[in-house]
């Protein structure tokens, strides 16, 4: 395992270990319940959007390792961004896991997330999170989130 590697491998661990952003949000004004039948992966997204920037989001769930850091991984990048980068994250975080290019450096820790473009099956893991993201920012909530 090159650096590199072991690098992202720590950050996935410490991000399922203690997860950022866990819990609640009383006063959030989008609920996104997401599920990933496949592994098993149940999470609850609370997001407060103000004047067109997700002012705090959180999350609660339960899942794999990946499920979980990538949750933890997007709420930590996403706090105080406008609705139009979140959008723009969640275009480069779904290209690094469907894609096979490098990762734009931009996305740093998020980066991590690429390592699981080896196992096909854990894509759907570490895009749950961002899909109801996607949802919470486009005001398409009210439909749970799955990822079949
Ligand atoms: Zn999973």
């Amino acid at each position: 395992m090159d650096e590199l590697q072991e690098l992202y491998r720590e950050v996935i661990l410490d991000h399922n270990r203690r997860p950022r952003n866990f819990g609640a949000l009383s006063d959030a004004n989008h609920v996104i319940e997401a599920v990933n039948p496949l592994c098993g992966d149940k999470l609850t997204l609370y997001v407060k959007v103000g004047g067109g920037r997700v002012e705090d989001i959180s999350f609660e769930g339960t899942g794999c390792a990946i499920s979980v850091a990538s949750s933890s991984l997007m709420t930590e990048r996403i706090k105080g961004q406008t609705v139009g980068a979140s959008l723009e994250l969640f275009a480069k975080v779904h290209g690094l896991l469907t894609g096979a290019g490098d990762a734009p450096e931009d996305l740093d820790k998020l980066a991590a997330l690429a390592g699981v473009r080896e196992y096909p099956t854990r894509v759907k893991c570490a895009s749950l999170a961002w899909h109801a993201l996607k949802a919470a920012v486009t005001g398409t909530d009210g439909k749970p989130v799955t990822t079949e």
